[in-house]
Protein backbone atom coordinates (compact mmCIF):
# COMPACT_ATOMS: atom_id res chain seq x y z
CA UNK A 1 0.00 0.00 0.00
CA UNK A 2 1.42 3.50 -0.91
CA UNK A 3 2.22 5.66 2.02
CA UNK A 4 0.78 9.09 0.49
CA UNK A 5 2.45 12.14 0.01
CA UNK A 6 0.35 15.47 0.59
CA UNK A 7 -2.48 16.09 -2.21
CA UNK A 8 -2.52 19.61 -1.80
CA UNK A 9 0.88 21.47 -2.30
CA UNK A 10 1.91 24.66 -0.81
CA UNK A 11 1.90 27.45 -2.64
CA UNK A 12 0.20 26.87 -5.72
CA UNK A 13 -0.99 30.03 -7.47
CA UNK A 14 -4.72 30.34 -6.92
CA UNK A 15 -5.49 30.62 -10.51
CA UNK A 16 -3.85 27.26 -11.10
CA UNK A 17 -5.67 25.55 -8.10
CA UNK A 18 -9.13 26.96 -10.03
CA UNK A 19 -8.42 26.42 -13.39
CA UNK A 20 -5.69 23.59 -13.86
CA UNK A 21 -6.66 20.97 -11.45
CA UNK A 22 -4.10 18.58 -12.51
CA UNK A 23 -1.51 20.95 -11.44
CA UNK A 24 -2.63 20.50 -7.75
CA UNK A 25 -4.20 17.48 -7.49
CA UNK A 26 -3.42 14.60 -10.11
CA UNK A 27 -6.45 12.78 -8.46
CA UNK A 28 -8.88 14.70 -10.16
CA UNK A 29 -10.36 12.40 -12.10
CA UNK A 30 -13.80 13.85 -12.82
CA UNK A 31 -15.23 17.34 -12.56
CA UNK A 32 -17.73 20.05 -13.74
CA UNK A 33 -17.38 22.85 -15.38
CA UNK A 34 -18.64 25.44 -17.26
CA UNK A 35 -18.01 26.15 -21.40
CA UNK A 36 -15.77 28.99 -21.59
CA UNK A 37 -15.48 28.95 -25.43
CA UNK A 38 -16.25 27.19 -28.51
CA UNK A 39 -14.31 26.81 -31.73
CA UNK A 40 -17.16 24.99 -34.16
CA UNK A 41 -14.51 25.06 -36.88
CA UNK A 42 -11.93 23.11 -35.16
CA UNK A 43 -14.82 20.94 -33.04
CA UNK A 44 -13.30 21.63 -29.59
CA UNK A 45 -13.72 23.49 -26.28
CA UNK A 46 -12.90 25.20 -23.97
CA UNK A 47 -13.55 24.76 -20.12
CA UNK A 48 -13.43 27.38 -17.01
CA UNK A 49 -11.42 24.68 -15.62
CA UNK A 50 -10.01 21.39 -16.35
CA UNK A 51 -8.71 18.47 -14.97
CA UNK A 52 -7.56 17.06 -18.60
CA UNK A 53 -4.00 17.31 -18.89
CA UNK A 54 -2.76 18.76 -22.17
CA UNK A 55 0.01 17.47 -22.77
CA UNK A 56 3.58 18.37 -22.77
CA UNK A 57 7.24 17.58 -21.28
CA UNK A 58 7.21 13.88 -23.06
CA UNK A 59 3.38 13.14 -21.01
CA UNK A 60 0.68 12.33 -23.57
CA UNK A 61 -2.83 14.62 -23.42
CA UNK A 62 -5.48 13.21 -21.28
CA UNK A 63 -8.47 11.49 -23.00
CA UNK A 64 -12.30 10.78 -21.34
CA UNK A 65 -15.83 12.24 -22.04
CA UNK A 66 -17.63 15.36 -21.42
CA UNK A 67 -21.67 14.94 -20.72
CA UNK A 68 -24.21 18.02 -20.35
CA UNK A 69 -27.90 18.23 -21.04
CA UNK A 70 -29.19 16.92 -23.96
CA UNK A 71 -25.74 15.63 -25.41
CA UNK A 72 -22.16 14.30 -24.58
CA UNK A 73 -19.02 14.06 -26.67
CA UNK A 74 -15.68 11.81 -26.29
CA UNK A 75 -12.70 13.95 -25.63
CA UNK A 76 -10.17 12.53 -27.78
CA UNK A 77 -7.57 15.28 -27.94
CA UNK A 78 -6.37 17.83 -25.41
CA UNK A 79 -3.42 20.78 -26.26
CA UNK A 80 -2.40 23.94 -24.59
CA UNK A 81 -2.59 26.29 -27.52
CA UNK A 82 -2.19 30.41 -27.40
CA UNK A 83 -2.95 30.58 -23.75
CA UNK A 84 -5.75 27.93 -23.50
CA UNK A 85 -5.89 24.35 -23.13
CA UNK A 86 -8.73 22.79 -25.79
CA UNK A 87 -10.51 19.46 -25.50
CA UNK A 88 -11.41 18.47 -28.90
CA UNK A 89 -14.77 16.98 -29.30
CA UNK A 90 -15.71 13.36 -31.68
CA UNK A 91 -18.52 14.26 -33.50
CA UNK A 92 -20.65 17.62 -34.61
CA UNK A 93 -22.03 17.92 -31.17
CA UNK A 94 -20.24 20.69 -29.05
CA UNK A 95 -22.10 22.25 -26.42
CA UNK A 96 -22.44 26.11 -26.06
CA UNK A 97 -20.95 28.82 -24.32
CA UNK A 98 -21.77 28.50 -20.92
CA UNK A 99 -22.93 25.03 -20.80
CA UNK A 100 -22.64 23.30 -17.67
CA UNK A 101 -20.52 19.69 -18.24
CA UNK A 102 -19.88 16.76 -16.42
CA UNK A 103 -16.64 16.02 -17.56
CA UNK A 104 -14.49 12.57 -16.54
CA UNK A 105 -10.99 11.17 -17.31
CA UNK A 106 -9.94 7.87 -18.91
CA UNK A 107 -8.58 7.27 -15.54
CA UNK A 108 -6.89 3.93 -16.38
CA UNK A 109 -5.32 5.30 -18.92
CA UNK A 110 -4.00 8.47 -16.83
CA UNK A 111 -3.19 6.44 -13.61
CA UNK A 112 -1.08 4.05 -15.65
CA UNK A 113 0.78 7.72 -17.34
CA UNK A 114 0.95 8.51 -14.15
CA UNK A 115 3.21 5.84 -12.70
CA UNK A 116 5.57 5.72 -16.06
CA UNK A 117 5.70 9.28 -15.62
CA UNK A 118 7.08 8.93 -12.16
CA UNK A 119 8.73 5.58 -13.19
CA UNK A 120 11.13 7.66 -15.49
CA UNK A 121 11.60 10.07 -12.38
CA UNK A 122 13.07 7.25 -10.34
CA UNK A 123 15.66 5.96 -13.47
CA UNK A 124 16.71 9.81 -13.31
CA UNK A 125 17.45 9.35 -9.95
CA UNK A 126 19.52 5.98 -10.09
CA UNK A 127 21.24 7.21 -12.96
CA UNK A 128 22.11 10.58 -10.76
CA UNK A 129 22.92 8.62 -7.75
CA UNK A 130 25.17 5.91 -8.83
CA UNK A 131 26.37 7.68 -11.83
CA UNK A 132 26.44 11.41 -11.50
CA UNK A 133 24.92 11.98 -14.81
CA UNK A 134 22.03 13.98 -15.49
CA UNK A 135 19.05 12.75 -17.98
CA UNK A 136 18.72 14.53 -21.71
CA UNK A 137 16.00 13.47 -23.07
CA UNK A 138 12.76 11.37 -23.33
CA UNK A 139 9.19 10.10 -24.01
CA UNK A 140 7.02 8.04 -22.66
CA UNK A 141 3.14 6.35 -23.19
CA UNK A 142 1.14 5.16 -20.99
CA UNK A 143 2.87 1.93 -19.40
CA UNK A 144 5.91 2.65 -21.25
CA UNK A 145 9.09 5.12 -21.41
CA UNK A 146 12.64 5.68 -22.77
CA UNK A 147 15.03 8.48 -21.35
CA UNK A 148 18.40 8.95 -22.12
CA UNK A 149 21.69 9.60 -20.34
CA UNK A 150 25.05 10.80 -22.09
CA UNK A 151 27.10 7.61 -20.26
CA UNK A 152 30.53 6.65 -21.71
CA UNK A 153 29.96 3.27 -22.13
CA UNK A 154 27.17 0.52 -20.54
CA UNK A 155 27.97 -3.17 -20.05
CA UNK A 156 25.64 -6.01 -20.29
CA UNK A 157 25.12 -6.09 -16.82
CA UNK A 158 24.03 -2.73 -16.76
CA UNK A 159 19.79 -2.31 -17.54
CA UNK A 160 19.54 -5.95 -15.04
CA UNK A 161 21.15 -3.71 -12.62
CA UNK A 162 19.55 0.05 -13.22
CA UNK A 163 16.02 -2.80 -12.95
CA UNK A 164 16.83 -3.72 -9.88
CA UNK A 165 17.76 -0.21 -8.56
CA UNK A 166 15.01 1.12 -9.66
CA UNK A 167 12.38 -1.61 -7.91
CA UNK A 168 14.94 -1.08 -4.74
CA UNK A 169 13.59 2.74 -4.75
CA UNK A 170 9.81 1.55 -5.80
CA UNK A 171 9.86 -0.95 -2.70
CA UNK A 172 11.33 2.35 -0.35
CA UNK A 173 7.95 3.94 -0.94
CA UNK A 174 9.39 7.65 -1.25
CA UNK A 175 6.99 10.16 -0.30
CA UNK A 176 6.06 12.47 -3.74
CA UNK A 177 5.60 15.99 -3.05
CA UNK A 178 4.29 18.52 -5.49
CA UNK A 179 5.81 22.06 -4.31
CA UNK A 180 5.52 25.15 -5.77
CA UNK A 181 8.99 26.86 -5.51
CA UNK A 182 9.48 31.00 -5.86
CA UNK A 183 12.91 31.19 -8.43
CA UNK A 184 15.04 32.83 -6.32
CA UNK A 185 14.90 29.59 -3.98
CA UNK A 186 15.08 27.73 -7.07
CA UNK A 187 18.28 29.28 -7.96
CA UNK A 188 19.91 28.33 -4.89
CA UNK A 189 18.46 24.60 -4.71
CA UNK A 190 21.11 22.05 -5.86
CA UNK A 191 19.26 19.17 -7.43
CA UNK A 192 17.09 21.63 -9.36
CA UNK A 193 20.46 23.31 -10.57
CA UNK A 194 21.67 19.92 -11.46
CA UNK A 195 18.09 19.17 -13.78
CA UNK A 196 19.06 22.87 -15.53
CA UNK A 197 15.67 24.42 -13.91
CA UNK A 198 17.46 27.67 -14.58
CA UNK A 199 17.33 27.30 -18.43
CA UNK A 200 13.16 27.53 -17.59
CA UNK A 201 12.29 31.11 -18.67
CA UNK A 202 12.33 33.62 -15.57
CA UNK A 203 9.03 34.54 -16.07
CA UNK A 204 7.76 31.47 -15.25
CA UNK A 205 7.62 32.32 -10.97
CA UNK A 206 7.07 29.93 -8.95
CA UNK A 207 8.05 26.39 -10.55
CA UNK A 208 6.33 23.64 -10.11
CA UNK A 209 8.58 20.91 -8.83
CA UNK A 210 8.10 17.40 -8.16
CA UNK A 211 10.40 16.13 -4.84
CA UNK A 212 10.34 12.11 -5.35
CA UNK A 213 12.10 13.09 -1.42
CA UNK A 214 15.61 11.76 -1.26
CA UNK A 215 15.86 10.58 -4.78
CA UNK A 216 15.44 12.81 -7.46
CA UNK A 217 14.05 17.22 -7.50
CA UNK A 218 12.63 18.34 -11.11
CA UNK A 219 10.54 21.46 -12.12
CA UNK A 220 7.65 19.95 -14.15
CA UNK A 221 4.49 20.16 -15.19
CA UNK A 222 3.12 16.68 -15.38
CA UNK A 223 1.10 14.32 -13.23
CA UNK A 224 2.47 11.92 -11.03
CA UNK A 225 1.85 9.50 -8.06
CA UNK A 226 2.01 10.18 -4.59
CA UNK A 227 4.73 7.26 -3.15
CA UNK A 228 7.08 5.11 -5.23
CA UNK A 229 5.50 2.13 -4.04
CA UNK A 230 2.28 3.19 -6.44
CA UNK A 231 4.51 2.71 -9.38
CA UNK A 232 4.48 -0.96 -9.55
CA UNK A 233 7.13 -3.20 -11.12
CA UNK A 234 9.37 -1.83 -13.71
CA UNK A 235 10.99 -4.04 -15.62
CA UNK A 236 14.15 -2.58 -17.87
CA UNK A 237 13.21 -3.58 -21.49
CA UNK A 238 16.15 -2.38 -23.65
CA UNK A 239 19.09 -0.22 -23.35
CA UNK A 240 21.12 0.75 -26.41
CA UNK A 241 23.59 3.00 -27.46
CA UNK A 242 22.41 5.76 -29.79
CA UNK A 243 25.94 7.16 -30.49
CA UNK A 244 29.00 7.68 -28.31
CA UNK A 245 28.28 9.15 -25.44
CA UNK A 246 24.15 8.56 -25.58
CA UNK A 247 22.48 5.96 -23.93
CA UNK A 248 18.90 5.18 -23.96
CA UNK A 249 17.15 2.97 -21.25
CA UNK A 250 13.31 1.72 -22.31
CA UNK A 251 11.46 0.38 -19.51
CA UNK A 252 7.61 -0.83 -18.84
CA UNK A 253 5.75 -0.43 -15.89
CA UNK A 254 2.67 -3.56 -14.94
ZN1 LIG B 1 7.56 14.48 -14.10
Amino acid sequence: MAVPGRRTPQGAPAVLAETELFSVDAYVRDFEAVVDQVDREEGRVALRRTAFYPGGGGQPHDIGTLAWDGGQAQVSRVRRQDGRIWHWLDGDDLPDVGTEVDAELDWQRRHLTMRTHTALHILCGVIWADHGIPVTGGNMEPGSGRLDFPLPSMSAEFGRRVEARINEEIAAAHEILVEFVGREVADEDHALIRTAANLIPREIDPLRVIDIVGLDKQADGGTHVLSTAEVGKVTVTGTESKGKGNKRVRLLVT
